[in-house]
């Protein structure tokens, strides 16, 4: 059985105040809820506070970026050995925010990957299609070859230590979320692909779902066969409706 992720990813939002609210707020609450594990993935600054408040929480603690280089002279950039010492457990990576207005490509993605897995963090790997993939019918030719992206470069031994999320581009902050079936069977093509490699680190692998999911339909698409948890952008930022989704998980 593989327990649900849920995550929250609060992309570029919260001040320390708005953040010492929401990051007791999830503490608080997320005594009572065992079924899913818990994280935030919190923007840079606020580490050091999320690492002080989650403290003694089963809450867990993540980032959203992180360099592909192990330290030395990247002027404005953050190790994964930094986000270590910071307490940080995930590191989201490819988000498709990063794809298209940061130009990161699958090779930067895997170098990244790797980074976080040498320092004993676990990726959240993110995949997904834009709208214009789907309605020209190759959604899963580019979610295909987004794997394989990473796949030929760290190799399959490496999905042991990752979790995967699919994010449709066109559900992202959008509102119009992926039908539980049409996340669905997203799901099931990439525990395919990567089944295709090594049965039993697909079967191990949690693939989480991300676009607007929201509470009124978590529970629906957490209740697939192969939604194994959720990256929650916007109701992350609300500590009651992160922690129903949790509650959904
Ligand atoms: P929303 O939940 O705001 O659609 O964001 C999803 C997302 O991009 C999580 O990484």
């Amino acid at each position: 059985m593989r327990q649900p992720l849920i995550a929250g990813n609060w992309k570029m939002n919260g001040t320390k105040s708005s953040a010492d609210a929401l990051l007791n707020g999830v503490v608080s609450g997320s005594a009572s809820i065992s079924k899913s594990e818990i994280a935030v993935c919190v923007p840079f600054p606020l580490l050091y506070l999320g690492e002080q408040l989650l403290a003694g929480s089963s809450v867990r603690l993540g980032a959203q970026n992180v360099c592909t280089e192990a330290g030395g002279a990247y002027t404005g950039e953050v190790s994964a050995a930094m986000l270590v010492d910071f307490g940080c457990r995930y590191v989201i990576c490819g988000h498709s925010e990063r794809r298209e207005y940061y130009g990161e490509t699958d090779a930067i993605i895997a170098r990244k990957l790797a980074a976080c897995m040498d320092a004993g963090m676990t990726p959240i790997l993110c995949v997904g299609e834009t709208l214009e993939h789907r309605e020209e019918g190759r959604t899963e030719a580019v979610i295909g070859s987004q794997l394989e992206g990473v796949l030929s470069e760290i190799g399959i031994d490496a999905f042991d230590r990752l979790e995967i999320a699919y994010e449709p581009v066109w559900a992202i902050g959008t509102g119009k979320t992926a039908t539980p079936e049409q996340a669905q069977d997203v799901h099931v093509f990439i525990r395919g692909r990567i089944a295709a490699q090594s049965a039993v680190i697909a079967e191990k692998i949690r693939i989480l779902y991300g676009g607007s999911m929201k509470v009124a339909n978590a529970r629906e698409l957490l209740s697939q066969a192969d939604i194994d948890g959720g990256l929650i952008g916007g109701a992350s930022l609300v500590a009651d409706d992160f922690l129903a989704i949790c509650q959904a998980g």
